[in-house]
Order: structure tokens, then C-alpha cells, then sequence
């Protein structure tokens, strides 16, 4: 069996979200970065096998470490591009809508709190919207690296890199403005698509917060 992950395809041309996504940043982003997170994350995984097989865990912290590392790049990275679009109007669904005025009482806190988030994300990291099934609402994460910060089995609906070779290219140290032009290549349709796949199951997973 073929256990080897794929990158995804980007879903538009590489000059598709100009020019508040520059084809220069977004080639070097998706074809040398992300290409590099999906093939160490295979080569680790093959490592491991290799371990497996020969009942050598002398490097298992290193190689389990590589995995959360690479792994979570190579799945954020996939996440990130497929959340992003030509700068075309799309918007957050009722149901969405309804979760997000709900959770953060508007949609114009919501947008608030996640650019602050993101803009104050430190280091190398990402700022997410996620489900989390086990308090049954939606949150805002800062995450640092690709690993680190989460709420164990969050589900992210739309996120946006804030490692400086996702925007220093184009809006130099300028993270505001970055965050600013973000929102016009947001990708509703498939950020309401995520939200749908949760609206399925969210009410037949018991939070683990209650007795069982
Ligand atoms: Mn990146």
C-alpha cells in the first residue's frame, strides 16, 4: 500500500490572486516550501518504517518531532492555498454566518479579533479559525511553527500563513497590510464547503468535556 501524501494541487494559476498575492511569492510558496514540507514528510514517515523494521529507536524523538513538524506544514500549506481565491466577492453562508455571529457576536469582531491575532503571531507561524467539537464552537488560534499552540482535535476552516516568507517578499515588514489584502483573496465558497462538513457530524460527536 502506497502510503506516500500528496501535495495538492493548486486550485488557480500561480498569477490568480494579484496583486494582493504576488505570483512571485505564491511560486516560491507553493512550488519550493510547500513541495519541500510533502517530501520530508514522506521521508520521515519512511524513516520510521525503517525503525519499525529494524528495532532501531535510537533517533525516535528526532524523527517524531520531524513528523508533527513537517507533517503540520505540509497540512497547513494545503489548507492555506485551497482557502485562498481570485480576488472575486464570495461570503460566509448563513449557517457560517450564524455560528460566527454567535461566537464572536459579529462578523466585524470576528474579522477584528483574527487580524489582531494574526498580526501579533510570534515567530514563524499561522492564525487560524477552527471548530473545536469538544467546546462545540468556533475560536480563533495563533499557532507557532506549524505545530505548536492548538486545541487537540480543532477542525481549521480557513487560515493564513504568518511566516515572514509568506509576505516579506511583497509587503516587506508590513504585517498589517498583508493581513488587510488577505481578505479580499479569502475563498468563502470553500471555507463554507469545511464548515458544511462539520455542520454533518458536530452534533454526533459527544464532547469529551462531559461524562461519558
Ligand atoms: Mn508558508
Amino acid at each position: 500500500m502506497d502510503e506516500r501524501i500528496e501535495k495538492i494541487e493548486l486550485p488557480y494559476p500561480l498569477d490568480a490572486l494579484e496583486p494582493y498575492y504576488s505570483k512571485e511569492t505564491l511560486k516560491i510558496h507553493y512550488e519550493t516550501l510547500y513541495t519541500g514540507y510533502v517530501n520530508n514528510t514522506n521521508k520521515v514517515q519512511e524513516k520510521l518504517k525503517r525503525a519499525r523494521e529494524s528495532n532501531d529507536y535510537e533517533n525516535i524523538k528526532c524523527l517524531e518531532k520531524e513528523l508533527s513538524f513537517q507533517g503540520s506544514g505540509a497540512i497547513l500549506h494545503g489548507l492555506f492555498f485551497e482557502n485562498m481565491g481570485p480576488p472575486v466577492p464570495t461570503s460566509p453562508s448563513i449557517n457560517l454566518m450564524e455560528q460566527i455571529n454567535k461566537n464572536f457576536g459579529s462578523f466585524e469582531k470576528f474579522k477584528t479579533q483574527f487580524s489582531e491575532a494574526a498580526k501579533v503571531v510570534e515567530a514563524s507561524g499561522w492564525c487560524l479559525l477552527v471548530w473545536v467539537s469538544n467546546f462545540n464552537k468556533l475560536e480563533i488560534l495563533q499557532c507557532e511553527k506549524h505545530q505548536n499552540l492548538t486545541l487537540w482535535g480543532c477542525k481549521p476552516l480557513f487560515i493564513i500563513d504568518m511566516w515572514e516568507h509568506s509576505y516579506f517578499l511583497q509587503y516587506k515588514a508590513n504585517k498589517a497590510e498583508y493581513i488587510n489584502a488577505f481578505w479580499n483573496i479569502v475563498n468563502w465558497n470553500i471555507v463554507n464547503k469545511r464548515f458544511e462538513k462539520i455542520r454533518m457530524v458536530k452534533n454526533t460527536i459527544h464532547p469529551i468535556t462531559k461524562p461519558l
